[in-house]
């Protein structure tokens, strides 16, 4: 398959399912910085959010007409409002009935590389943090810009490039991808995505069993943790014991929850796929995570949470681009979100719609990916019931998968397959903070001032985390009157790109 997305220099890249396509150009050469996106804005000497109803996410009672204090990146007081005394000169927001949550994280993302895109709009959905799922040099740049306050954007975490088996699912496909044939390829490749800088190794699909202990071995004589895709010759339990942090997508863990698990192992270790024939990997192992999820056996399932929850293994579902894959009829073509999207991106997302995920697929296994829709919320369930760490994650940069955005929809499906909705907002604040090593994902004196103001309460509905007033980024106060300039600098941005003609040559 020969793929040209775009004539501007695709700098890396992948798609959804999980590397993310990237289209933005190389640093300096982006979209002119819209008015409100880039421009992070004096910080203010404080700020103070009086009269809140807060909730600290640590499953206490929400404490209501409370004052929560910010200076610099720190919350630096917090209590009954009587009590909190208001420095002149502070931003003050007016948090009579209003909620207070941590700010939100989203732990699977691939941003496209237009810093007028991505960041900004991580921000105003409340999305403080974010974790990139496939490194590449320009999300380095824009963590040094975020730093330097010359960009408005999230903290991030950002993984190496993807490091796959040999052939790799991304030959060609312009993804930044590493591809090792075998262990000391895999220990090299290692060595050099931790030179690079990356914080943590990202493991895929079609590594090898001795690559993928190489792999393992190699990040803890570095110090380097190591997550991603369970790869399909790895059982999950051995790969969770092997030190793997976190398994996105969740469908390799229910191979082995499976009464016919031997014969999916089987299948699976014979399993071969021609360099960068995603669509056709997607095809082969569709039938097993179909027979997977068929033979569901609680028994088998509650033996392996129990050995996930030992090594402290996180699930990342990622349910929301699930859905629009399994899906695909359920996503709207005029979803108002689509005026943040420059057309570059939303032909990319159209072509990775038909050429990757869709070509070949017939009315029966569009029949059976609604089923498996349907058994991945009672998975999720099963996992949160069994108490296996779950992380809210949605695979921004898949085709429809909104940034910061998406994660409302991932919250919201997240609650519907069975979590309660505190233990959601858990998954995408408290849980990613501790997974990350970061100092946030609470509401308390001494915690990284990362916040979101909501109009309505987020543990009466869930969908209530959409209704933001304002959000504090590292101390930076976005006003509700702010967000409304930035959502309309970033259409701005996104009507100014030229559209990219998207060309996908036969596959002969
Ligand atoms: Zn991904």
């Amino acid at each position: 398959m020969d793929i040209t997305v775009s004539r501007r220099a695709v700098l890396g890249t992948g798609v959804g399912l999980s590397a993310g396509l990237v289209v933005g150009a190389p640093a300096g050469a982006a979209a002119p910085a819209a008015a409100g996106t880039n421009a992070a804005g004096a910080t203010p000497e404080a700020v103070a959010i009086v009269g809140c109803t807060v909730i600290d996410v640590t499953g206490g009672p929400p404490r209501q007409d409370m004052t929560v204090l910010a200076r610099g990146d720190r919350i630096t007081a917090l209590g009954p409002s009587r009590g909190v005394r208001v420095p002149t000169g502070a931003a003050v927001v007016d948090g009579r009935g209003r909620y207070v949550i941590p700010g939100l994280t989203d732990m699977h993302v691939h941003s496209s590389g237009v810093d007028t895109l991505d960041p900004p709009l991580y921000v105003v959905n409340g999305v403080t943090t974010v974790r990139e799922m496939s490194g590449y040099p320009t999300l380095h740049e824009w963590r040094q810009r975020v730093t330097d306050g010359t960009l408005l954007g999230p903290r991030s975490v950002i993984a190496s490039p993807l490091i796959d088996g040999s052939p790799s699912l991304w030959t060609g496909l312009g993804a930044p991808y590493v591809e090792v044939a075998d262990a000391a390829q895999a220990r090299a490749a290692v060595r050099q995505v931790a030179a690079d800088g990356a914080d943590f190794v990202k493991v895929y699909s079609r590594l090898s069993r001795e690559s993928f202990a190489a792999i393992a071995d190699e990040s803890a004589r570095l110090g380097l943790e190591f997550a991603g895709h369970c790869p399909d010759d790895v059982p999950v339990t051995v790969a969770a014991e092997h030190g793997q942090r976190s398994f996105e997508h969740v469908f390799t863990t229910w191979y082995a929850t499976s009464r016919h698990e031997d014969e999916i192992r089987r299948e699976l270790s014979r399993l071969t796929v021609e360099a960068g024939d995603y669509n056709g990997w997607l095809h082969r192992v569709h039938p097993l995570e179909l027979a997977a999820a068929r033979g569901y056996d609680p028994r088998r399932a509650a033996r392996v949470f129990a050995r996930l929850r030992a090594a402290d293994a996180h699930q990342t579902p990622t349910l929301a681009m699930h859905r629009v894959l399994d899906l695909p009829g359920s996503v709207d073509q005029d979803d108002p979100r689509l005026r943040y999207i420059p057309a570059e991106v939303r032909a990319v997302w159209d072509f990775a719609m038909r050429e990757i995920y869709l070509d070949g697929r017939t009315p029966r296994e569009q029949a059976e990916h609604q089923e498996l829709f349907g058994h991945r919320g009672r998975f999720v369930g099963a996992l949160h019931r069994a108490g296996v760490p779950l992380l809210a994650g949605t695979d921004t940069g898949t085709s429809y998968v909104y940034p910061g955005f998406s994660l409302h929809d991932e919250l919201e499906l997240l609650v519907r397959a069975g979590l309660p909705p505190l233990r959601a907002l858990q998954a995408a604040t408290r849980d990613p903070a501790r997974f990350l090593g970061l100092g946030s994902g609470t509401v308390r004196q001494g915690a990284a001032a990362d916040l979101v103001v909501l109009d309505a309460d987020p543990l009466a509905d869930i969908r209530n985390t959409r209704h933001i007033h304002a959000v504090v980024v590292r101390g930076q106060l976005i006003t509700a009157e702010r967000r409304d300039a930035i959502l309309d600098a970033v259409a701005a941005a996104a009507g100014t790109a030229t559209p990219v003609p998207v060309r996908a040559a036969c596959r002969c």
